[in-house]
């Protein structure tokens, strides 16, 4: 068995799949996937977007418009990992792409750099509805996705935003206050724990803490300032 076919199976079991049904074309698309095996790094992260697309290991399944997978560069240095879509991100497929999304594209802009530059993703990939928290389930659901992308991409620094992708990720009950602007590390990866941009919108007061935060990571990542 080819090394990709072997983690896209690993991944199914990962996300609850027992078996596969063969038969027909289903979301593994044994068929897909074999064709793809001498993929690069780009395909493979596709590959795993279209296991994404077809998911219903949540409920959430029942109320998404679509999979909104991630966004960038799949050899991006820096990462950006919010909570969920909201509307406009689900209506896109594309992450953090509302007014939320737009504060965070002009902090990436700060950072002299541009979304094709990073990669941005989400811990939960389908809206939950009327925007409420992520629930347990959900995260737990979602969290096979997020573990392969960062494996993937295998950026040297992972900005996480708010409160949910922080607590998913590391799988500890952190508060955003006290952790904000401290590194932390998930699989030899350096984390900068911040606040979510949709904060900042209702606490533009904020700001100025996200910025100091932002200027760590760009000293980690050899970026100048000023
Ligand atoms: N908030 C998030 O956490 N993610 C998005 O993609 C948009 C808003």
């Amino acid at each position: 068995m080819t090394t990709d076919l072997r983690g896209e199976l690993e991944l199914l079991r990962e996300l609850g799949y027992t078996h596969l049904d063969l038969s027909r074309r289903t979301a593994v698309a044994a068929g897909d996937a074999a064709d793809d095996v001498a993929g690069d790094q780009n395909e493979t992260l596709d590959d795993l977007a279209r296991i994404a697309r077809a998911c219903t290991q949540c409920k959430l399944a029942g109320t998404r418009t679509q999979v909104v997978y991630g966004v960038g560069n799949p050899n991006a240095d820096l990462m950006f990992i919010g909570e969920a879509p909201g509307r406009d991100e689900d209506l896109q497929g594309e992450p953090f792409v509302g007014r939320a999304g737009q504060l965070l594209t002009d902090i990436i802009k700060a950072m002299k750099l541009t979304r094709d530059d990073v990669y941005i993703a989400n811990v939960v990939k389908c809206r939950p509805p009327e925007n409420r928290n992520p629930e347990p389930d959900e995260l737990d659901a979602c969290r096979p996705f997020i573990r392969r992308q960062i494996e993937m991409i295998k950026p040297r620094v992972i900005v996480t935003l708010g409160r949910f992708a922080l607590q998913s990720l590391t799988g500890r009950d952190y508060g955003i206050t006290s952790k904000r602007g401290q590194w932390l590390e998930y699989e030899g990866i350096r984390i900068m724990p911040t606040y979510h941009p949709a904060y900042l919108l209702r606490t533009p007061s904020a700001k100025k803490d996200v910025w100091q935060d932002m200027k760590q990571v760009m000293a980690e990542l050899g970026i100048a300032a000023g």
